[in-house]
């Protein structure tokens, strides 16, 4: 199978048609679920490639990955977080997860929180929710925006239009200062969603994962659907894609996501730092005096 064929499918980096309706939330590229058994040895196999990338990324000291992860709830963010980066050096990776802003940030403009959680160069920042909530919770639900703080006159029509405009300068900032950035949508089906909520209902280990607003969230579904559409459309490019994943089947998105972030180090001009001649000769030095002992 061609992974990176699969790939393409997924990403988008031109919003201009992108319709969400396009995308299956079930898709799994049509491999079968008894192929779930070779997907765990390809995740492995991703998970490790992942992990030789990761060394190379923090040993040269140029690059840094920003990795942001959206998605309706029990879409498994959670999960995939979990298994794609279960190999890496947890030294090289920082996954911050973002709530309800706090009173100290909403005295500051939305990027502030993240900016300060960016990664540095040679490590990879997971963002489990991001400054895309702006567009997104804050769209749906009029009253978290007017809880914001802003100036009345600021507060237009065209609000959204300029949050995607200045999220897409933002990461075309970071982009141009070495910080790559990819973004995933994990898309889940409304009748998956379901399943997995009343699952965790069900199942007692699982109860502290649901809370009451979850199924209230529910209601807004279709708000949201289009809120995720829209902010797709607007902020794609070439330099910080979108990755629509399908959602519904765990096995399929943890390798989908595994596999783009391979994809998206090995598109870095990754190396070990070369060693100079001058170095070269201080490295003989150094083993000559150990040698002596
Ligand atoms: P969870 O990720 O399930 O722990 O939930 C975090 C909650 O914080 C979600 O309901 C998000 O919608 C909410 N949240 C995250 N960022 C923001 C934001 N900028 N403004 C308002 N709510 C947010
Ligand atoms: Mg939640």
């Amino acid at each position: 199978m061609k992974i990176e064929k699969m790939l393409k499918r997924y990403r988008v980096d031109d919003g201009k048609r992108f319709r969400l309706k396009d995308y299956d939330p079930a898709d799994t590229h049509g491999l079968k679920s008894e192929f779930k058994k070779e997907a765990k040895d390809l995740l492995a196999d991703g998970v490790q490639e992942l992990s030789r990338l990761q060394d190379t990324l923090a040993a040269q000291d140029r690059w840094g990955l920003l990795v942001i992860l959206q998605a309706m709830d029990a879409a498994g963010k959670d999960g995939t977080i979990k298994h794609v980066m279960s190999g890496v050096n947890p030294q090289g990776v920082q996954v911050t997860s973002f709530k309800v802003p706090t009173t100290e940030e909403l005295s500051h403009g939305y990027l502030w929180r993240t900016s300060q959680q960016a990664p540095a160069r040679g490590r990879i920042g997971i963002f489990n929710r991001s400054y895309y909530e702006e567009v997104l919770v804050v769209r749906v639900h009029p009253e978290v925006l007017a809880n914001e703080k802003l100036p009345k006159r600021l507060m237009t029509r065209e609000i959204w239009e300029e949050r995607y405009e200045d999220i897409k300068n933002f990461e075309r900032y970071l982009t141009r200062n070495g910080i790559a950035v990819v973004k995933f949508f994990l898309n889940i089906s409304r009748k998956e969603q379901k399943r997995r909520f009343l699952d965790r209902l069900d199942t007692p280990e699982k109860n502290w994962k649901f809370s009451a607003s979850d199924a209230k969230e529910r209601e807004f579904w279709d708000a949201y659907q289009e809120a995720y559409e829209d902010a797709i459309r607007a902020t794609a490019s070439e330099f910080a894609p979108w990755y629509v994943v399908p959602a519904d089947h765990k096995w399929f998105t943890r390798l989908v996501v595994a596999q783009v972030l391979v994809d998206e180090l090995k598109g870095l001009d990754l190396e070990y730092p070369k060693v100079s001649g001058a170095q070269k000769k201080a490295l003989a030095e150094a083993r000559q005096q150990l040698e002596k002992e």
